[in-house]
């Protein structure tokens, strides 16, 4: 044991040794990454299910790692979120994404994208004004960039979340509230915040087939935000019969590994030729 002054002893656990000398070393990596060019951006369809149409895609980011290959965003985007790090990936994935609504727009693409956004980079990590000249260099309407954040919001300051977000919809970009029922707030934040859409979590979406009181969850989230005049997006569609009983309850989009999994823009751009979907 070590002494560490006044009365704290602190003992040398190995295996928390190599923890945190793994950590550190994702850290560092993390921080070469941007410059490394080895963030890409990957894209899920979002299907309208009345028009049976491919209406835009989620971008998703993932990290191909030099040693470690490609890895999912849950590996480093909470470590990215605990530093500054995540703002200077949240503007170089905005970049990315106006980019491609560039090509998308000459190409005669009207897909939207959605762009996610943390806690953490709200409100100056992301400036409405940022997001605004981006869009303005390419050419690019508000309202084809939709930014998905999460109740997670609500922890940071609330008149900041609260003016950061009413600017951006002032300026028409639309707002998703992401992972909805996940968080102990999701009613409090859309009595609080207005929002264009929300997205129903996975956990909820998966069951509906089989689990009677999920089923009754989504059929009243949808009647909710229905009442409210926002559309919903059911994350988390996998099999048809998803697809029927979200109909059913006047779910107007879905997203899901039924439709496909998030791809690399080549993948996506391939998949579009090949729509419709159902
Ligand atoms: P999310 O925003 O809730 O994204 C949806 C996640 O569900 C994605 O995981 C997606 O691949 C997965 N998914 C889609 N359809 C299905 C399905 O049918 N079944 C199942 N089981 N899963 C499905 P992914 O790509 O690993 O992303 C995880 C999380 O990382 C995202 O959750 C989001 O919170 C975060 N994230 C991703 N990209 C970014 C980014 O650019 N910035 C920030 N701040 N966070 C990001
Ligand atoms: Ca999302
Ligand atoms: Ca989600
Ligand atoms: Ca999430």
């Amino acid at each position: 044991a070590k002494e560490l002054g006044g009365n704290s002893v602190q003992f040398f656990d190995p295996l928390l040794a190599i923890a945190i000398e793994q950590r550190r070393k994702l850290e560092n990596d993390l921080r070469n990454a941007i410059r490394e060019d080895e963030f890409v951006l990957y894209y899920q369809p979002i299907v309208d299910l009345v028009a049976g149409d491919l209406v835009g895609a989620e971008a998703l980011i993932r990290w191909r790692h030099p040693e470690r290959g490609l890895v999912p965003p849950d590996d480093f985007i909470p470590l990215a979120e605990e530093s500054e790090l995540i703002n200077e990936i949240g503007l170089w994935a905005l970049d990315v994404a106006v980019k491609r609504l560039a090509l998308w727009r000459e190409a005669g693409n009207r897909l939207y994208l959605s762009l996610n956004v943390s806690a953490r980079q709200i409100p100056d990590g992301l400036p409405p004004k940022v997001i605004l000249d981006a869009t303005r260099r390419h050419g690019i309407e508000p309202g084809t960039l939709a930014l998905e954040i999460t109740e997670g919001v609500l922890l940071a300051d609330l008149g900041d979340a609260a003016r950061w977000l009413s600017e951006i919809r002032a300026l028409g970009f639309p707002v998703y509230l992401d992972d909805f029922g996940t968080g102990y707030s999701s009613l409090s934040y859309l009595k609080r915040f207005a929002v264009d859409r929300l997205k129903v979590d996975k956990s909820f979406v998966r069951d509906i087939a089989h689990n009677i009181s999920d089923r009754a969850l989504v059929e009243a989230v949808v009647a909710m935000a229905k009442s409210l005049g926002i559309e919903v997006v059911a994350e988390g569609v996998e099999d048809p019969e998803h697809i029927q009983l979200l109909r059913g309850m006047g779910c107007r989009y879905a997203q899901g590994y039924y439709f496909s999994r998030p791809l690399p823009v080549e993948d996506f751009c391939a998949m579009c030729e090949r729509i419709p979907l159902m």
